[in-house]
Order: C-alpha cells, then sequence, then structure tokens
C-alpha cells in the first residue's frame, strides 16, 4: 500500500541516518493477516512486532533494534493495557495454523531465493525425481484435501480423473478470479507467495500429464499479478518452469489470463470459456472439466488456496497435512474475518475450530459492547450462523448441515444493530447484478426476489411474500444451471429460517 511504501521509504532513510544500512535488511512482505492493527514491521530474528506503524516511527523502531545492538521486546501494540509482549502472545495468531499463508508476511515475494530458503520447491523436486504420477496422487489422497473454492471436492480423486485420461493435450488452471463480497484470501496468498502456486501447478502438469497452464485472475487484482509475473520469470530463469524442468524431460509452462471481474467467471466452466475467449457463461456439467475442459481437453481446475496446500503436501507428505482438521475436512481454512469484530484480518485456522473461538478468541469480539448477532459465511452462496451455532465447528459438512456452507472464506460478523432483511438483500442485490442471465430462474429468480426484500424493507410486505420467498428459492435452487443460480436463494432462505421474527416485524410494523 502507499502507507507501507512509505513506512517502507522511511525505515531505509533511517537506517542510513544511523548509519547502520549494511548491518540489517528490510524486505517487503505479503500479509500478515493482522489487517486491523496493520501497517506491521516485524524485526527478525527476535520477533519484535510492531502494528500501526507510521513513517514516523522509523527512527525508534531503527534505534531500539539496531542501534542498542539488541533486539527488545518493546511493541507499539497494545492489548487489554499490556504494552510489551512477542507475537506469539497476541490472541489473535494463537489458535492459527499457518500452511496456505505459511510464507505470507516472512519472505519477500519478488524473490525466488527467499522462497527456496523456506524449502520452496522442494514438493516439485520430490515429484520430479522421487515420485510416480500415482504416487503423487496417493498423497493427495493420504492428505484428504479438499478444494477450497466452496464445493470441497477431493482434490486427488479429481486430478485422478484427469491422469487417467489418454489425450495428447491437457491443461492446468488455477481459478484466481475470488469475487466474494469482504473475501481476499486468494489476493494475500498471490500477492505474500506466488511461488507456491505456480510450484504447485508444476506438480500438478507433473502429475497428470500436462504442458500447459493458465491462471485465471481478475484485472483488479495489479499487485498480485505483478507479483505472478515476476515469479514465473524467476522461476523459468531457475528451470523450474518451462523446457525440461531441472533437466528432466518433462516440460511446462504457464500463462496469466485476466478477467474482467464477472463474478459467474468463477464458475469452472464459465471461466474455461472466458480463457478460450468466449463469453464467460456457464454450460451444463458433465462433462466435468477434468475429461473436457479447456478447449474441450481435459483440465485440472483448482483454485488458489487448493493449490497453496500442496507443495508441502507433497514435501512433507500427505499424512503430515491429514493430521490437521477433523476426519472429513482436513488440514486447514483460510477466512477474511470482516464486519463488526474488533480484530479483522486473513487468518488461517484448523477445520474443526469453533465459530465462538474465531469470533472471540481470534477476532477479540464484538467492539463497542455490542452483542453479537451472526456471521455470515460462504458470502452470496451461503448464509447466516446465529449465536445457537457458535460452537458449531467449521468443517465443509458441518457447516452445510446447518444451512450455510464454506464458501470460498468470506466471514462477515454482524451486531445487534445490523438488519437482517438488509443484509439478505445486499447479498440478492450482488446476484441480480451478477447473474449472466442465460437461465430462467436465476436471471428472473434473483429479481423477484430482491423486489420482495425490498418492499419488506421498506414496511410494504405482506405475510404471504415468506411462503413465496420460500417456494421461489427451492425452485431456483433446483432449476438454476450453475452454482450462482442454485445459491443465490441461500442468504434469504437463512435469514427466514434464523430471523423470521425480525422479518415479520418489518411486514407487521410498517418499517
Ligand atoms: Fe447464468 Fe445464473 Fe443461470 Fe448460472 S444460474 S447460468 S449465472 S443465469
Amino acid at each position: 500500500s502507499a502507507k507501507g511504501n512509505d513506512i517502507y521509504k522511511s525505515l531505509l532513510h533511517q537506517a542510513e541516518v544511523q548509519g547502520v544500512s549494511n548491518d540489517l535488511q528490510i524486505v517487503k512482505t505479503g500479509c500478515f493477516g493482522f489487517c486491523e492493527k496493520g501497517p506491521i514491521v516485524k524485526v527478525l530474528p527476535d520477533e519484535a512486532f510492531y502494528v500501526e506503524v507510521k513513517p514516523d516511527d522509523a527512527e525508534e523502531i531503527i534505534s531500539e533494534n539496531i542501534v542498542k545492538g539488541r533486539m527488545v521486546d518493546r511493541l507499539l501494540y497494545k492489548e487489554e493495557g499490556k504494552k510489551d509482549f512477542k507475537p506469539e502472545n497476541i490472541k489473535f495468531y494463537q489458535k492459527q495454523e499457518r500452511i496456505v499463508l505459511r510464507n505470507c508476511g516472512l519472505i519477500d515475494p519478488e524473490s525466488i531465493d527467499e522462497y527456496i530458503a523456506r524449502d520452496g520447491y522442494m514438493g516439485l523436486e520430490k515429484a520430479l525425481f522421487e515420485l510416480t504420477p500415482e504416487q503423487i496422487l496417493d498423497e493427495l489422497n493420504k492428505s484428504g484435501l479438499r478444494g477450497r473454492g466452496g464445493a470441497g471436492f477431493p482434490t486427488g480423486l479429481k486430478w485422478s480423473f484427469t491422469q487417467r485420461i489418454e489425450s495428447d493435450q491437457k491443461y492446468v488452471v488455477c481459478n484466481a478470479d475470488e469475487g466474494d463480497p469482504g473475501a481476499y484470501m486468494d489476493r494475500a496468498t498471490l500477492e505474500g507467495d506466488p511461488h507456491s502456486v505456480i510450484e504447485a501447478m508444476t506438480i500438478a502438469g507433473k502429475c497428470v500429464g500436462a504442458d500447459k497452464g493458465a491462471i485465471y485472475i481478475r484485472a483488479e487484482y495489479p499487485l498480485a499479478i505483478k507479483r505472478l509475473e515476476i515469479a514465473m520469470d524467476q522461476a523459468r530463469e531457475r528451470g523450474l518452469l518451462g523446457d525440461n524442468i531441472l533437466g528432466t524431460d518433462f516440460s511446462f509452462d504457464l500463462e496469466i489470463r485476466l478477467g474482467a471481474g464477472a463474478f459467474v467467471c468463477g464458475e469452472e466452466t464459465a471461466l474455461l470459456a472466458s480463457i478460450e475467449g468466449k463469453r464467460g457463461m456457464p454450460i451444463p456439467k458433465p462433462p466435468f472439466p477434468a475429461a473436457k475442459g479447456l478447449f474441450g481437453k481435459p483440465t485440472v481446475i483448482n483454485n488458489v488456496e487448493t493449490y497453496a496446500n500442496i507443495p508441502v503436501i507433497i514435501s512433507k507428505g500427505g499424512d503430515w497435512f491429514a493430521q490437521f482438521g477433523t476426519e472429513k475436512s482436513k488440514g486447514t481454512k483460510v477466512f477474511a474475518l470482516t464486519g463488526k469484530i474488533k480484530n479483522s484480518g486473513l487468518i488461517e485456522v484448523p477445520m474443526g475450530i469453533t465459530l465462538r473461538e474465531i469470533v472471540f478468541d481470534i477476532g477479540g469480539g464484538i467492539p463497542g459492547g455490542k452483542k453479537f448477532k451472526a456471521v455470515q459465511t460462504g458470502g452470496p452462496s451461503g448464509g447466516v450462523l446465529t449465536e445457537d451455532f457458535l460452537d458449531t465447528p467449521i468443517d465443509f459438512d458441518s457447516l452445510i448441515s446447518v444451512g450455510s456452507m464454506m464458501g470460498s472464506g468470506g466471514m462477515i460478523v454482524m451486531d445487534e444493530d445490523d438488519c437482517m432483511v438488509d443484509v439478505a438483500k445486499f447479498y440478492l442485490d450482488f446476484c441480480v447484478e451478477e447473474s449472466c442471465g442465460k437461465c430462467a430462474p436465476c436471471r428472473i429468480g434473483t429479481k423477484k426476489l430482491y423486489e420482495i426484500l425490498d418492499k419488506i424493507s421498506k414496511g410494504k410486505g405482506d405475510i404471504e411474500d415468506l411462503q413465496k420467498m420460500k417456494d421461489m428459492g427451492q425452485a431456483m435452487k433446483k432449476a438454476s444451471l450453475c452454482g450462482l443460480g442454485q445459491t443465490a436463494p441461500n442468504p434469504v432462505l437463512s435469514v427466514l429460517n434464523a430471523f423470521e421474527d425480525e422479518v415479520l416485524e418489518h411486514i407487521h410494523n410498517g418499517k
């Protein structure tokens, strides 16, 4: 950010003024997650951790840590009256487990050497020299990794479909078309650790027998695009991408394709159509992309977070990964924690953690002494979780069983002041705008649902509207062509389910 750049320049300047430029390295990194308290400056090796840093703080940071020749724990961070402590004592990080974000905030994302220094490209080396494609699949299956884009399909199984098919051409595609309101997990991962995705896609190429890949990323993410381009160039220079990778007979290369910001292009068949230069509209499945994807060829497609897990699964083994999480949802999940929460930020937690732990331990609770009301998970495809579900484990199946879904990882917290009809209206408005219009249940259903909600929110609704919305929502779920229309009614249905009294109050009180 501009603020970060000013702090960076100010630190460089102070290092020079204090004559210690040669004694330290000042490195720009990706996001360290604690957005609420950013910008952050971390001092290694002692891990002094400065938050809410301003350019003027540079003099103090440099003199405290370098000029006096010691690393001290004096921090700018203040919580519950404490002034001095280390990051491991900061509640925001205590229950987190960083696998996907293992390098974010710790390395310079524009340096392949820093990635390699933290065991980067070890997974690829192992995939090339020690494992057969079947053994790569075995590790993925053992890990239990499920797709992090929302649906939670087992990744090893998905890759095995493509691997088994004989074809003159196969592709590997990365879905970086993150578009849920409030979600920025993929952007932060690509900005903070682009090599992890490049390495994973190359491993996928080796596993399924593909020699080409594409990263489909929205054009609104210029820094992520720039860092990906730099990382791809560096990987090619080191022989880690391109022809005859690391001297083997395996070749694989990647290109970046820019999306124009249509939410529906996050749906895999629409995304592939968009890469092919066609209008980004979904087509019915089957056939699935694993068998007939990009340009009609077998294609592995996963999102950024799924790929970012893979290099460590291959280098450390599937069993290592499977120790995290629950029986059916292994590993971790990255969430963008936002809304009415003290510690907003990007968090990575083991699957199975409860909503209470996320909201109150990591998030620090609700600001201003207000009461917790609900959390929206899964963005426009998800639903609301009320106080009754604070102890529900966060994993794929538990969330579905309580009427929400994991989605890609947006988590928006609401307090007692938030109107749930407005919340449902906000998400529907988003879906009205983003519906591609190809099929009637979604094109007409989203508009009609929005009109009814709008009427209710203006105090002009009537009691029959409730049943109408439920029936319409169920019909959309059954008859819409793609996930957008099938899940668009979810926020409305879950509000009707959990907050019917509040909706009725609008109807009865006429406001
Ligand atoms: Fe388009 Fe909506 Fe139909 Fe999907 S469900 S194809 S977004 S109109």
